[in-house]
């Protein structure tokens, strides 16, 4: 057998990895998967808690997607996408409009989530200046927001462990506190706080919506900065803001997307907010394959439509955009969601798994638990009372890890902050046997 491993570490550089660690700690070699378990060369399985990065929805090799997949290589692999077009792509856009209620009515392909964010940026940037509003050009975002890997999107993310390096690199964003309850950065409790936290946001717009072009915000949960989740009146509150003083505002799905949250989509929390963007990518192919889209309105596409002379076309696009073979996974899932009427089954589960991770409060090391939909974490705290971190000598995250992958679970986490996100298939069984292998493990911690 081939030294696959040793040939790994001697080529290839891992996203998101010390490489240093990764010695150490091997990358694990998965052969195959199924359902919500990967298997590795000796047939060991592990639960794949988090969707493999927050993707997977219906479950690994799933029938519909795989003969969807297999019928679209037979037809077309790919085209491009300016002065032609195919059927998946305008199969796919209809029904995600559809999907919308038609609270939007365009969409853009793109390839994946940072760039159907950067789409987004664009088009809101481009459209102030087609309005011969020049001075709009700066961004609001959350200071604990992650949009993605690419300088713009890094430039209104706020991660500084991930972004800090390239700050000289990046646009000037205005940053605004975070709705992180857990660790309010206004000091208040929850019960009494009435979201003062919005007073920045309110005070920066009054002064400076002059320029300003949009406010990127993730609904409901700031996924990379540790599964935030935030109470729905605040982002009502954040989206009547923009609203009032005239900006657009782009919701950025890309993690919360096809029903995570126990529906389709995040805003649906908040139905009656006005957006103008949203960027959608992880679930959208269930995990199979790239592909991205930036919705917007039929009001924002108005103001790039015009004569060619008049430089008002959005000149964006990547090479990939509306691959037929992901179209056709795309639309394969979303065929698969009425099929399995997997948002009632999410819907029925919910209550047992956020029950049962209420479980967790009691643990020594636990500081906070939340969850919302499918999606639960846990932050670990070195002190309770002072709500103290372990910070990034210690690790802690990275030994829940180690012990996880020996009880068969991905428990990859952000910092000291466990999570899981669950694939939308996972049954009450599955749930119960990966919060039992959980809880041993954080209680064994000390
Ligand atoms: C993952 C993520 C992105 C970036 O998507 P990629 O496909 O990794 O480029 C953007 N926004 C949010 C909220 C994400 O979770």
């Amino acid at each position: 057998m081939k030294d696959w491993l040793g040939t790994d570490l001697k080529h290839i550089w891992h996203p998101y990895t010390q490489m240093k660690e990764a010695l150490a700690l091997p990358p694990v070699l998965i052969e195959r998967a199924k359902g919500i378990k990967l298997y590795d060369a000796e047939s060991n399985f592990y639960y794949d808690t988090i969707s493999s990065w927050w993707c997977n929805v219906h479950g690994h090799n799933h029938p519909r997607i795989k003969a969807a997949v297999k019928k679209q290589l037979d037809v077309l692999g790919h085209v491009l996408f300016a002065g032609f077009t195919h059927k998946p792509a305008i199969e796919l856009a209809s029904k995600l409009i559809s999907l919308t209620k038609n609270k939007f009515n365009r969409v853009f392909f793109s390839d994946n989530g940072s760039t159907s964010v950067e789409v987004a940026l664009k088009m809101s940037f481009q459209y102030w200046q087609n309005t011969g509003r020049k001075r709009k050009a700066k961004f609001v975002s959350l200071d604990h927001g992650y949009h993605g890997d690419t300088i713009g999107t890094m430039s209104v993310s706020g991660l500084d462990l991930f972004n800090a390096v390239f700050s000289p690199l990046l646009f000037l964003s205005y940053k605004v506190p975070s709705p992180y309850c857990y660790r309010c950065p206004m000091k208040k409790e929850r019960i009494t706080c009435a979201l003062d936290c919005l007073k920045p946001l309110e005070k920066l717009l009054k002064e400076k919506h002059a320029e300003i072009c949009a406010l990127i915000i993730e609904p409901l949960v700031m996924g990379a900065a540790g599964m935030i989740i935030y109470p729905k009146e605040y982002l009502e509150k954040a989206a009547a803001l923009a609203k009032k003083y005239k900006i657009h505002l782009i919701l950025d799905e890309v993690a919360v997307g096809f029903g995570r949250t126990g529906k389709m989509f995040a805003y649906e929390h908040t139905p009656g907010i006005k957006v103008d963007f949203l960027c959608l990518s992880k679930g959208i192919t269930s995990g199979y394959l790239p592909l991205a889209v930036t919705l917007t309105t039929e009001e924002v596409f108005r103001r790039f439509y015009g004569d060619y002379e008049k430089r008002k076309t959005f000149f964006h696009g990547h090479t990939y955009t509306a691959n037929p073979i992901s179209c056709s996974a795309g639309l394969a899932s979303l065929s698969i969601f009425k099929e399995e009427k997997t948002l009632a089954k999410v819907s029925k589960l919910m209550p047992f798994f956020h029950r049962e991770l209420e479980k967790f409060r009691d643990l020594a090391l636990v500081g906070d638990v939340r969850y919302i939909g499918f999606i639960g974490a846990i932050e670990l705290v070195k002190n309770k009372k002072t709500k103290q971190g372990f910070g990034l000598k210690r690790r802690l995250g990275l030994e829940v890890y180690k012990r996880g992958l020996k009880e068969n679970l991905v428990l990859r986490p952000l910092g000291d902050i466990i999570y899981l996100f669950l694939p939308l298939c996972t049954s009450k069984a599955e749930i119960e046997d990966i919060l039992k292998r959980t809880y041993t493990i954080i209680e064994s911690l000390s």
